[in-house]
């Protein structure tokens, strides 16, 4: 026997159930389901995506069997009409439609009014005694037929249409009466010919198994491919097909269609939302070629149907304790169903009804979490783009950091700032950033590069302080010197008004309209059950006092990754450091530092104060050296004037400190080896500040985090550095406070050597964007310019530097965790790469057993969710 491929429903009862989705697409399901239930739905059968699945193996060729349970199908769907196809008193008239496991809406193909031909649209017009409508629905037939399934133009028709109403001097289809629209159809017919060489099908058998193939053949057309690759959906699920009794909105003014939501999937609110469109088929609502009418108005013009429709939504509502997604129709009062599925749904209205439904005893709390996704509740935590305008985007890059941002473009840092200071808006355009801009940076509404990947400088900054940032805009030519960039021929100059999107890396030249995010009462309490249910702790990045306090507000349990080095970028500081760098001797290098400790001592007061108690991870020092060194004359000037130094021998300082490979080079933990004063000064600013604070009643416990360590020995030796500078500094304070010592791992070498390093850390914390780098292989800062191809590829299946590559770089992670834990069984263990925001990979932290991700501010509350979700998804 061959294998099942075509499920009946009808007579109330289906083959299949709701929970059929893979088998028989969301829509299959739904009809199964509906049936099941006693709601009115026309009978019908489903073709399964195996089906669809298999018509690809065999070349196009359907699997053995599926034809002689079509036919089967039909006998039977004739039976439970009581029509006949192809009839000439009474024919059976089917639609033919897609429906894959999710809803891929309007992607694929549809046909309406199968089964029409020259014999059957006359038994159509006796037997609904409405010569007009039948031809209505023929000339609509090979419209649809023709364009779908034969190839030709939708325009070809509509132009033969649009003369016609114009002939009788006519605005709308309605009004054209029987002998126009079989003229039309005549027309029609003719076009056919034409473009085919062949007469219009008149068999139905024929034109149903050419209508099936058209839906098979769409789930792999242009824009179905698109959607699945955006959506993540498998190219291997393949499409059902639902062949259904027509029923009629067009058959009068007692007749109607429409489509509706439960609930408005905008807003949330709880109101049945949704148009409809009386003396009309399902595709006039999509096509929009008459306006449809609000839903609440069928209420005074059919009254009778809108209490059958109030009905069936409660009832499927209810049911599914979801929104749905429904499609109607009216045929002569009467009221059919021809789909439900989950309503898709913005995440303001995702956060509301999961709320609503918790409150309203629908579903509980864990259910209610896990309806909001993650992802999308990034979207309510910054200024957006007002969707209800229209724009048109001349670039687009990465979308690095979400959110949009209005503002005059400029091109250098300090002009950013100078312009801030007078109030103005502006979004900072450089080829990439540097730390030097960060100023200019936290001055800007936005930044947009044109180089750089989504770990980049730009980015991680951008992300951190909560600011929108499209980065790697290749297309963009931009001249800092000139204050200019051209793209697609437009040229933007220095002043002039852009708009940037950095949640879908849109650059528009233009002043687009934003709103601003409003976190309502309902996110607060997805939040709250969100913290009953995570194991994960969720911490932040944040080098601020400002960015602190913003975490915390955001639930934020702790600092897990304060980088320290834009603290030695700011204005009073960079020249001491400079100073520091160039120096030729330790002594040069102590009297420089001690110029800024003082800063370092109230950063670090600053912190410890705004979270209160919380944990502090501090990282020492980390960015190459050669991002301190002067470039300019001027700046190396300004150094021997502070240092007393030579101007010509700091200059040939400067240009033996030039790397090659800065990311690979003198960096990290390296420049702690090399020169400790540094971090020996960090400790002590660190030290310092928790023990004036202990004298005033506050608990400090600062953890001190050692970057890029490859080798045991580099951790041992720091920490015994540390170690050395705590004792010295709570002799001196005449008090002590309680610390941890621990490093990141980010380097292949420490995930492989964890077990040895583990012996000198008190806890690990997983640097995963270098790790990324450096197991791959690929530069953070240049990936932009290759990586998205290889996503386009397949090759990753995202981009390594945003979801952690779990089956690489992840088994680093693991090893670290494991081999760690085998010495240390309680080593405490963390994440503070970009990836400790992404839900993937928090879902990858969740299942690798880690105690916390920390991510920038803003991504606390998806956090947060995320690790919600990770607790459930692996309980
Ligand atoms: C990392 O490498 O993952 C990390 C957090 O450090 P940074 O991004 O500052 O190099
Ligand atoms: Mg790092």
């Amino acid at each position: 026997m061959s294998q099942k491929w075509v499920y009946f429903f009808g007579d109330g009862k289906a083959e299949g159930e709701g929970s059929d989705k893979e088998l028989l697409g969301g829509k299959g399901a739904g009809l199964a389901e509906m049936t099941n239930i006693g709601i009115p739905v026309p009978p019908g059968f489903t073709i399964t995506t195996g089906a669809c699945v298999e018509y690809y193996n065999n070349d196009r060729n359907y699997p053995d069997g599926l034809e002689g349970q079509m036919e089967k199908a039909m006998e039977d769907l004739e039976k439970s009409t009581g029509k006949k196809f192809g009839d000439d008193e009474f024919p059976l008239l089917v639609s033919v439609r897609s429906g894959a496991r999710v809803s891929m809406p309007g992607m694929m193909d549809t046909v309406l009014n199968l089964g029409l031909n020259d014999v059957s649209v006359d038994g159509l017009a006796k037997s609904s005694n409405n010569k007009r409508f039948a031809y209505d629905s023929y000339r609509r037939f090979i419209q649809m037929f023709g364009d779908v399934v034969l190839g030709i133009s939708h325009n070809k028709f509509e132009k033969i249409l649009r003369q016609m109403k114009q002939d009788k001097n006519v605005e709308i289809d309605t009004q054209l009466d029987a002998e126009d629209l079989a003229k039309l159809v005549e027309e029609f017919k003719k076009v056919v010919s034409m473009e085919t060489g062949n007469p219009f099908p008149q068999e139905p058998k024929e034109q149903l198994k050419l209508a099936v193939n058209a839906v098979f053949d769409s789930w792999n057309n242009q824009r179905a491919k698109t959607y699945r690759k955006i959506h993540k959906i498998p190219h291997e699920w393949g499409t059902g097909v639902n062949v259904q009794a027509m029923v009629f909105g067009n058959m009068g003014d007692d007749c109607g269609t429409g489509v509706a939501f439960t609930r408005n999937p905008s807003t949330g609110e709880k109101e049945f939302f949704g148009e409809f469109l009386i003396n009309a088929q399902g595709e006039d609502v999509v096509a929009g070629i008459r306006t449809p009418e609000p839903i609440k108005d069928l209420q005074d013009r059919m009254p009778e149907a809108f209490q059958q429709l109030e009905e069936v939504y409660r009832k499927l509502e209810n049911h599914y304790k979801d929104v749905q997604d429904i499609e109607f129709t009216i045929e002569r009062n009467k009221l059919f169903m021809l789909q439900t599925r989950t309503g898709k749904r913005t995440a303001a209205a995702a956060v509301k009804i999961a709320v609503d439904m918790v409150e309203e005893g629908f579903i509980d709390k864990e259910t209610a979490v896990l309806r909001v996704a993650p992802d999308q509740v990034d979207q309510l935590l910054h200024p957006m783009i007002d969707e209800s305008t229209s724009y048109e985007a001349v670039a687009k890059g990465l979308p690095a950091s979400p959110g949009a941002a209005v503002g005059k473009a400029v091109f250098n840092a300090e002009i950013a700032e100078s312009m801030r200071e007078k109030g103005e808006d502006v979004i900072l355009v450089r080829n990439e950033t540097s730390p030097e801009d960060i100023g200019g940076m936290h001055a800007s509404k936005g930044i947009l590069t044109a180089t750089g990947g989504m770990t980049s400088h730009a980015a991680v900054v951008a992300r951190g302080m909560g600011k929108c940032c499209v980065a790697g805009c290749g297309s963009l030519d931009i001249d800092e010197k000139a204050k200019q960039f051209s793209v697609a021929g437009h040229t933007v100059k220095e002043g002039d008004w852009i708009t940037i999107n950095g949640t879908t890396g849109e650059v528009i030249i233009d002043k687009v309209p934003l709103v601003e995010p409003t976190l309502s009462g309902e996110f607060a309490k997805i939040l709250a059950w969100s913290d009953e249910f995570r194991t994960l702790g969720v911490r932040t990045n944040a080098d601020t006092p400002k960015d602190s306090a913003t975490a915390r507000d955001f639930g934020a349990q702790g600092i897990g990754l304060c980088r320290t080095e834009h603290m030695f970028f700011e204005a009073e500081r960079i020249d001491a450091v400079r100073e520091m760098i160039l120096a030729s001797c330790e002594e040069g290098r102590r009297r420089a530092l001690a110029k800024v400790k003082p800063f370092q001592k109230e950063d670090f007061l600053g912190i410890f104060k705004a979270m209160a108690g919380l944990p502090v991870t501090i990282r020492l020092l980390d960015p190459p050296l050669h991002e301190f060194i002067p470039h300019t004359d001027e700046d190396i000037q300004r150094v021997a004037d502070a240092s007393g130094l030579q101007f010509e021998e700091l200059k040939r300082k400067a240009s033996e400190l030039h790397e090659f490979n800065p990311m690979l080079g003198h960096r990290g933990c390296r420049l702690g080896i090399t020169y400790p004063e540094i971090y020996e000064m960090q400790c002590e600013a660190i030290f310092e500040a928790a023990c004036e604070l202990g004298a005033e009643g506050q608990t400090v416990v600062p953890e001190i985090m050692i970057p890029l360590v490859g080798h045991e020995k580099e951790l041992s030796e720091l920490r015994e550095m540390v170690e050395r500078v705590a004792e010295e500094s709570f002799e001196k304070a005449g008090r002590k406070v309680e610390y941890l010592v621990g490093t990141m791992i980010e380097l292949p070498r420490a995930a492989l050597t964890a077990d040895e390093v583990a012996a000198h850390a008190d806890f690990f914390s997983f640097g995963t964007n270098d790790l990324t780098q450096t197991t791959l292989g690929v530069s953070r800062d240049d990936s932009g310019r290759f990586l998205p191809l290889y996503v386009d590829k397949g090759i990753y299946s995202d981009d390594p530097f945003v979801s952690i590559d779990q089956s690489g770089v992840g088994q680093l992670v693991e090893m670290g965790v494991q081999k760690g834990r085998s010495v240390k069984k309680d080593l405490k263990t963390g994440i503070c790469g970009e990836h400790g925001g992404d839900p993937e990979s928090i879902n990858f932290c969740q299942k690798t057993g880690l105690d916390y991700v920390s991510c920038s501010p803003f991504r606390v509350p998806v956090a947060r969710l995320s690790a919600a979700h990770a607790a459930l998804k692996n309980k």
